[in-house]
């Protein structure tokens, strides 16, 4: 595809993700970081990179081995650690340090190149000697180049440019992607980034739900943008109406006099309300304090994959205890729905082996992979046990399908945790599978509390991925039949007299929202900062309110984003020579 001359202005119209218009330059994302191994040669500019590239692997995989050796020693034996304590030695030998920074060094070898021949070096001279026990040491090494391998594809450069000395890595820029999955957005400094633009995602997808949380202006749908500019290309982006304009013209910059619209403006605090209890959405524990300053009256849905996909690992049960009782502690006697981890499906990382699967979506995920896993299920188990002496600590269960499941993962909790002193913790499940909401009378008789997952429940209910840009016209709620399932779960738990809330996008909508009420709902959990917009719609009639909330929510009237079905007018592009 033709790179579109700097000074064209050129219109593009894609699926609007979350308000705001932002100019600025962009930072190409790398798509194909974690792609095939790349072996080769660099250029003399290159090879300080590749060293400094080098360095930060042997740090890493020295940290990774210093940490299993403790793990394996407390919880295996010491013998056993004694294979790790191997590795590490071998790693820190300076004579292969040496070996591998002078072959990027006076070779000219990439930092892969390099590993693999340095050590395979050394591998051949030990498998070559008489010795048993020295053979041995030649699987060591193998295993040392292959940490060191898989270290070196998690480090390459998130942004195209980086090993350019202009690369700003996304600060004060907009960054375009072919697609920004969960792991990947939670390895941005979203604080810093203007506005995204990429290729695929629904308005439900979690880089979109992300967006609309920090107040970033972001728009999808449209292919191959990523291949048709460069870093540095001027680009408008307006999250409210999906048009995105390249090298915008003096005539288009004068329509958006407001350009600041884009970065996240001060909101105002609003007092709880009656009628309406607004927890807020919770993806990492370092960013409680925003829910405390929003007076949210809990957290309603703490997303705790992202903390393992923001640390880029597994988090072992004491690291996800620390960060349990950092948001119990700064909620303190209001309530935290810690949702358990509900991986699979878009929800994928390097960190953790998931099976290749034809439809993630309907795969091993959420309950169903924390049943199949059950070392990661007990740590997390174990953590949250641990956390409850700090606060009033709620179990929710993800993708739950039905009552025997729910059975089978209450008690999995009570066996991984039982020797644990504890405060009382509570258990429920997000509905967001059909059955398990058809279910809800009987789930609810044994649960103690039920949350409905609307973005995954729409998703499910009207076999629309959320993630699809190309079907975004169908991922909504104004349809009878979802309405029927809403009003059988708030029914099944005002008869079990159970709390129901509903953590979904569409609770943050003040439309919706009142239709809720109406149904007999009385929370909702929402990103904090859609709180105020909606208390202030909650507390007013709404024709005052409307016009306030609806600009301070941070998304549009229903159904705006349906507006093109085909989305076949969004690569229509218009070209104009710049003035
Ligand atoms: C949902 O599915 O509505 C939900 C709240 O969970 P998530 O968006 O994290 O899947
Ligand atoms: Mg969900």
């Amino acid at each position: 595809m033709a790179i579109l001359q700097a000074a064209t202005e050129t219109r593009f119209k894609g699926l609007p993700l979350s308000p705001g218009v932002a100019v600025a330059r962009v930072c190409l994302f790398n798509e194909k970081r974690h792609t095939s191994l790349s072996v080769t040669n660099v250029t003399d500019k290159e090879v300080r990179s590749e060293g400094e590239r080098f360095r930060k692997a042997l740090s890493f995989v020295r940290e990774k081995l210093t940490q299993l050796i403790r793990e394996v020693k407390e919880r295996v034996g010491k013998a056993e650690a004694e294979i790790f304590t191997a590795q590490k030695m071998i790693l820190e030998d300076p004579a292969l340090i040496q070996r591998v920074a002078d072959h990027i060094r006076s070779k000219n070898f990439n930092a892969e190149k390099a590993v693999i021949s340095s050590l395979d070096f050394f591998e051949e001279q030990l498998a070559e000697k008489d010795n048993a026990y020295v053979r041995e040491r030649a699987a060591d090494i193998s295993e040392v180049k292959r940490r060191l391998l898989d270290a070196l594809a998690n480090l390459n450069p998130s942004f195209q440019c980086e090993s350019d000395s202009f690369c700003q890595k996304g600060k004060n820029r907009i960054v375009i992607a072919q697609e920004l999955t969960p792991s990947l957005t939670m390895e941005l400094n979203t604080d810093s980034i203007r506005g995204f633009v990429t290729d695929r995602g629904g308005v439900a997808s979690h880089a979109a739900i992300l967006a609309r949380a920090l107040g970033i202006p972001a728009v999808s749908g449209i292919p191959g943008i990523h291949d048709m500019i460069f870093c540095g290309t001027e680009v408008l982006v307006n999250g409210g109406t999906g048009e995105v304009v390249i090298w915008p013209n003096k005539n288009t910059l004068a329509e958006y006099p407001d350009l600041q619209r884009g970065i996240a403006e001060e909101i105002p605090v609003v007092e709880p309300v009656t009628g309406l209890k607004v927890f807020a959405n919770l993806s990492l524990a370092k960013k409680v304090k925003e829910a405390v300053d929003h007076k949210a009256e809990g957290i309603g849905l703490y997303r705790t994959e992202f903390e393992f996909f923001a640390a880029g690992k597994v988090l072992c049960e004491m690291e996800q205890y620390d960060l349990y009782r950092e948001v119990l502690k700064a909620m303190k006697d209001k309530p935290v729905y810690f949702r358990m981890l509900d991986l699979g499906g878009d929800k994928t990382a390097d960190f953790f082996k998931f099976p290749k699967e034809q439809n993630p979506a309907l795969g091993l995920r959420g309950s169903r992979l924390l049943l199949g896993h059950p070392e990661l299920f007990r740590n997390q188990a174990r953590a949250l046990a641990r956390a409850s002496r700090y606060g009033r600590v709620h179990v929710m269960y993800p993708m739950v399908i039905d009552i025997e499941q729910f059975r089978r993962l209450k008690k999995a909790f009570g066996e991984a945790s039982a020797d644990i002193p504890q405060g009382e913790i509570k258990h429920g499940l997000m509905f967001e599978v059909p059955s398990a909401c058809l279910d809800a009378e009987e789930i609810l008789k044994e649960a103690d509390f039920g949350s409905v997952g609307t973005n995954d429940l729409i998703q499910y209910l009207f076999a629309v991925d959320r993630d699809n840009e190309f079907v975004a016209y169908d991922h909504h709620p104004d349809r009878k039949i979802f309405w029927h399932l809403i009003h059988h779960v708030a029914h099944a738990a005002k008869k079990h007299r159970k709390p129901l809330s509903v953590c979904g996008e569409l609770a943050a909508n003040p439309v919706y929202a009142r239709k809720l009420i109406a149904e007999g709902i009385r929370a909702v959990s929402v990103a904090p900062r859609a709180i105020t917009g909606l208390r202030i719609a909650i507390k007013n009639k709404p024709k005052l309110a409307k016009k306030r909330a609806l600009k301070l929510f941070n998304g549009k009237k229903k159904r705006t984003v349906n507006a093109d079905p085909s989305l076949k007018n969004r690569n229509k592009k218009t070209t104009k020579r710049r003035k």
